[in-house]
């Protein structure tokens, strides 16, 4: 898998070595680009139902019946879910290429239930949802479906034929739970129908989850209405009061999830069709009751073809709000993405692979498709030549990549080393590019030159004077008028047919992927006495009492405030930004993306120039002097950390509260240490998103470079709510503070010489 990667940001990536074989030729291909080419296919992609890469023929000749797994409205769809839509929509266009007649399904669920485990539980998100903010249901529904739709239409994703809503197709559904039920594959129990998985033999096959497997893995509060912990419900009683429901043979109600796409699918696409798109988690349950319910229904086969494509992760780690890493189109925009850099993002990384998104890649492929932008605008005007036999090989080559399970990196790269072949002519390279994209779907016809006439004479004065410059190799005065432009608003771009004009982006605010795009500074002089470093994420009466009740107590030492602002989704950043540009000693670095404890708390410790730097909770108010003490105890070499409250433990797993001076332990909230040690101990973890045990992970940095960890209980310091606590659930907290727990342990438990009570008497 990792070789179908190939990534191809900023059109540096080579050529895939393999060359495909050409398929036979099955008749002409429509397109505008000059000279007949010969179609080849058909398009051969992973059929997850039979775990093999499969042609997919159409039933009915000259025509693709596709289903595709739509979005849920009761809240925005992130750029996972738009992954999953654009392999939909790069499936359809290249079944155009090959003369099919697509019809594409895809639903709307927007009967509320999220997912059906959720309805099994009884939960309603859209209605709690549109509780929460006052509105109706069908209110929420109507307002994330034209979120949706506008998503897509900024993505270039092709209206599907038929774009169906849940809730215009109850009477669909309840007609097949009554044939369900008619063939003895459901049965009605308290109001409710449930699907008898026992009564259909290939339950589990497409993802392997058979019957026997499944008895262990259920889980415990199984429905006792359910003759099998298996069965899933298709249809659910109201509850009494509930907003949204619908009269059936079975009482009020409404249906469950997976009967909402067996029966929208077979309405409009007949009881057997070609292709169904989902994304990986769909396979189990989703697809795995639709297949069941549908076929036991209608007694033939469903669907032919199961393609699904695999996840996005945010920054290496699943998507979830409560990561706060779930992006939506809006979060690119808001940063100055341009959609379409997303949708050149998703070509680099085969469907069948995890795609990694960073905002740090997200910038490559925008670099990358400006590239293609501005070739087509300075090629714009040429005039159409007639196809040539090497431009149908490139050609040829391109479709035989899409053709082979969907190779869109490969198909990239292949892009990228036509642009650069230096025997084909640049018309032939722009119209190879033109017709290449009705399939990429970049937006590239509708590149324009930034007309030079259009310009202002002084502009365009300018522009002359520096292609003269240009002509006479005197490229110090080429870029000093492109500054000059620049700063008029118009960028320059030099071609290898000539300068264009492209339209100036406005610059963006400087923002921050990572600790390492900014230069450490710690081979530098101290630059004061203290490096207050904060990391802040929203609650800005917190950061306010934080830097009010230290400024305070600064007296005449010299204190500096390093701020990373960690992406607020409230106005802190702004509140921030204000107080930075009023403040020379507020060093603020906005980070991009919510970046994990570690990554954040390296950034600010990389731009720090204090003697000693101070890592604060912002939950923290000092009560009186704090620098005081803790510069003072750190005059003495061999103490590595100060801080408040200190921990002691005998065995690394139990760490206890401790006021004794000598500690195993100093929590992250007040952790104070000399700047220059750093170079001895090392930078934070990255790998410590959280915050709990970091500070354990980081002290130990410390014991091992031979310093002590000093705990002074009278520093005058009091800790409010901790939100880095307070804003996770239970559970999440429990799941993230084992993860960082067991990454501690792993790391230090074999360095148990270093706790304070293994320690020879004699030391203090
Ligand atoms: P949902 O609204 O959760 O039903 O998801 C809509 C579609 O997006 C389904 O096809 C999912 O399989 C797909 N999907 C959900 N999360 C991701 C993700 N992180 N990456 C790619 N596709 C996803
Ligand atoms: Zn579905």
């Amino acid at each position: 898998m990792a070789s179908r990667q190939t990534a191809a940001a900023e059109g540096t990536a080579e050529e895939v070595a393999t060359e495909t074989p050409l398929q036979p030729d099955l008749g002409a291909r429509r397109g505008h680009f000059p000279g007949v080419l010969p179609s080849i296919g058909p398009l051969r992609a992973y059929n997850s139902a039979s775990h093999a890469v499969e042609p997919i023929v159409p039933s009915v000749p000259g025509q693709i019946r596709m289903y595709t797994c739509g979005p849920t409205v009761y809240r925005s769809v992130h750029i996972g879910n738009l992954r999953s839509y654009l392999l939909a929509d790069w499936l359809r266009r290249v079944f155009s290429t090959l003369d099919l007649r697509v019809t594409q399904v895809k639903n709307i669920t927007d009967v509320g239930h999220m997912r059906q485990e959720m309805l099994e539980r009884g939960e309603d998100k859209m209605i709690a949802a549109a509780l929460a903010a006052g509105k109706t249901p069908a209110e929420i529904a109507a307002f994330y479906t034209e979120e949706w739709l506008a998503d897509e239409a900024a993505l270039r994703i092709e209206r599907a034929t038929v774009t169906p809503r849940a809730t215009d197709h109850v009477p669909d559904m309840i007609a097949l739970i009554e044939r369900l039920i008619a063939r003895g594959h459901a049965y009605v129990a308290g109001g409710n129908v449930y699907f008898d998985v026992a009564s259909y033999p290939a339950y589990g096959r497409l993802s392997g989850n058979l019957l026997g497997g499944l008895i262990d893995g259920v889980r415990s509060e199984v429905d006792p209405l359910k003759r099998h912990p298996a069965d899933f419900t298709l249809w659910k009683a109201a509850e009494p009061g509930r907003l949204v429901q619908w009269g059936s043979p079975w009482g009020p109600g409404f249906p469950g999830w997976h009967i909402e796409c067996s029966a929208m699918s077979m309405r409009y696409l007949g009881e057997t069709f070609d292709l169904h798109t989902g994304g990986v988690d769909n396979i189990f349950p989703h697809h795995e009751d639709e297949i069941a319910q549908s076929e036991a229904a209608t007694g033939k086969p469903f669907v032919r073809h199961w393609i699904h494509g695999q996840h996005l992760l945010a920054d290496g780690l699943k998507m979830a709000k409560s990561t706060g890493n779930a992006y939506t189109l809006a979060d690119l925009r808001a940063r100055g993405f341009d959609p379409l850099a997303f949708r050149y993002l998703c070509l680099l990384t085969h469907y069948r692979a995890r795609l990694n998104f960073t905002f740090a890649s997200l910038r490559a492929a925008a670099t990358a498709l400006d590239r293609l932008r501005d070739r087509l605008r300075a090629w714009h005007d040429l005039p159409s030549l007639a196809a040539e036999d090497a431009a149908r090989t490139w050609d040829a080559r391109f479709r035989a990549y899409l053709l082979d399970d969907l190779n869109l990196p490969a198909a990239v790269g292949l892009l990228w080393t036509m642009l650069r072949h230096s025997s084909l002519p640049a018309a032939q390279k722009r119209d190879l590019l033109l017709q290449w994209d009705d399939v990429l779907g970049l937006g590239l016809d509708e590149v324009r030159p930034v007309d030079r006439a259009s310009l202002p004479e002084d502009a365009r004065y300018l522009l002359q004077t520096r292609d003269t410059a240009r002509q006479n190799a005197d490229y110090l005065q080429a870029d000093a008028l492109r500054a000059t432009l620049a700063s008029q608003g118009y960028g320059v771009r030099d071609t290898p047919s000539g300068s264009i004009v492209v339209p100036q982006p406005l610059p963006q605010p400087v923002r921050y992927s990572r600790a390492s795009d900014v230069p450490s500074r710690l081979a530098e002089a101290d630059s004061c006495d203290v490096s207050v470093c904060l990391l802040v994420h929203n609650y800005r009466p917190d950061v306010q009492r934080c830097l009010a009740s230290l400024v305070q107590y600064e007296g005449d030492r010299r204190v500096e405030y390093v701020i990373v602002e960690n992406a607020s989704s409230d106005d802190t950043g702004h509140w921030l930004e204000h107080l930075a540009a009023g403040s020379e000693r507020i060093r603020l670095l906005r980070a991009d993306h919510r970046l994990g404890e570690a990554e954040g708390r390296n950034l600010a410790m990389r731009q720090a120039g204090g003697r000693v730097v101070l890592l604060l909770d912002t939950g923290v108010e000092g009560t009186g002097d704090l620098f005081g003490p803790l510069l003072a105890a750190l005059d003495d070499p061999s103490i590595g950390v100060v801080g408040r409250w200190g921990l002691r433990t005998d065995d690394m797993r139990h760490f206890e509260a401790s006021e004794e001076r000598d500690v195993d332990a100093i929590a992250g909230y007040l952790f104070a240490f000399r700047r220059a040690d750093l170079r001895r101990t090392g930078w934070m973890d990255p790998k410590y998103r959280y915050y709990r045990n970091l500070d354990l992970h980081f002290g130990f940095q410390f014991r091992a470079a031979g310093l002590h960890l000093v705990c002074l209980p009278t520093l005058p310091a009091v800790l409010h709510e901790h939100r880095g606590w307070e804003e996770l659930s239970e559970e999440e907290r429990e799941k993230r503070s084992k993860r960082n727990f067991y990454r501690f342990l792993n790391a230090w438990h074999h360095r148990e010489e270093l706790l304070v009570n293994r320690q020879p008497t004699n030391r203090r």
